[in-house]
């Protein structure tokens, strides 16, 4: 049976499938990453864990995998295929998709992770059937993936959707990038989970903690988690006011919380529109099988699916 290897490759762990045709995860597997290994170790877990599902797939289909995507953190060359750095994993310019291709014997589409879950969510999850769309994840930091017509758009560096690095607080907290008042220091889960462990003195706690405060009036909380959304509305205001997307799809930890978040961010965000259209602000569908999934949708794009020969990507 025709299939293909997705694999999404995140700081701690790497999940993969085997996708059918129609979209079916026919059997899924983690491993760990192993990030404290080295880089090196990493680009060899990789290409070893993606030579045995292309094992796997002969064994229990008959045939190999006839394509596999891979979606990468950090920043990512997509049209050249390079993982070209990632911070967390401490690697530089791998040309992971030649790797992969030739350990695979198939094509090979590389992803950056973000725009990868992207990509599924837009397409298959809780902005399907839009024709643009944003979506936004909130989760150690913020990223997002501009949706055009059934692709991501990558941008002309492999840098297009960093609007965690939009400046919302001229002048505000120092962020690692080098700027200052980028929305990722105020409206991440893990500046949410900051500030909350700060205000209620206790370390462990997060930002799923300061929603739960939220909802039992928590003055502490609900400041916080004002300041995180009043962020979030004039970050996604100037995304919007750029882009226009008919939906706006928000995932990653600080969604979990559910209306406690979009309740105030649709309100947030409507008052602060004039001319600017509103899009559907929805919250993601897909979890954390977006990246996995999304890795499918890249290596499916490969392949002519009518007529089942392989275009070069
Ligand atoms: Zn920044």
């Amino acid at each position: 049976m025709r299939h293909v290897i997705a694999l999404d490759v995140g700081g701690t762990g790497m999940k993969a499938a085997l996708v059918g045709a129609d979209g079916a995860l026919l059997h899924r597997a983690r491993r760990p990453t192993g990030r404290e290994r080295g880089p090196d170790a990493v680009v060899a877990g990789i290409l070893d864990f993606a030579a045995d599902l292309r094992a796997h797939g002969v064994r229990q289909f008959g045939e190999p995998a006839a394509a596999a995507g891979v979606a990468v953190p950090g920043i990512v060359d997509e049209a050249n295929g390079v993982a070209a750095y990632a911070a967390n994993l401490g690697w530089r310019d791998v040309p992971l998709r030649a790797l992969l291709a030739d350990r695979l014997d198939a094509p090979v589409a590389l992803g950056h992770d973000v725009r990868t879950g992207g990509l599924a969510e837009g397409r298959i999850g809780a902005g399907r059937g839009a024709d643009r769309f944003l979506f936004v994840a909130l989760g150690t930091g913020i990223a997002g993936a501009i949706g055009v017509d059934g692709r991501v758009e990558a941008g002309a560096h492999g840098f297009a959707g960093e609007i965690g690095h939009i400046v919302v607080r001229p002048g505000g907290t120092p962020c690692p990038c080098g700027q200052h008042g980028c929305l990722e220091r105020f409206a991440s889960a893990a500046a949410v989970s900051e500030a909350w462990a700060t205000a209620c003195g206790d370390p462990e706690a997060d930002a799923a903690d300061c929603a739960k405060a939220v909802v039992s009036g928590d003055p502490n909380a609900v400041r916080i988690w004002r300041t995180a959304v009043d962020a979030l509305a004039d970050g996604l205001v100037t995304a919007l006011t750029l882009l226009d997307p008919r939906t706006l799809v928000i995932g990653g930890g600080l969604a979990e919380a559910g209306e406690t978040l979009f309740t105030p961010l649709r309100d947030a965000v409507r008052r602060r529109v004039t001319f600017q259209k509103l899009p559907e602000i929805v919250p993601a569908a897909l979890g954390d099988t977006a990246g996995c999934l999304g890795a499918g949708l890249l290596a499916w794009d490969l392949l002519d699916t009518t007529d089942g020969t392989e275009v070069t990507p």
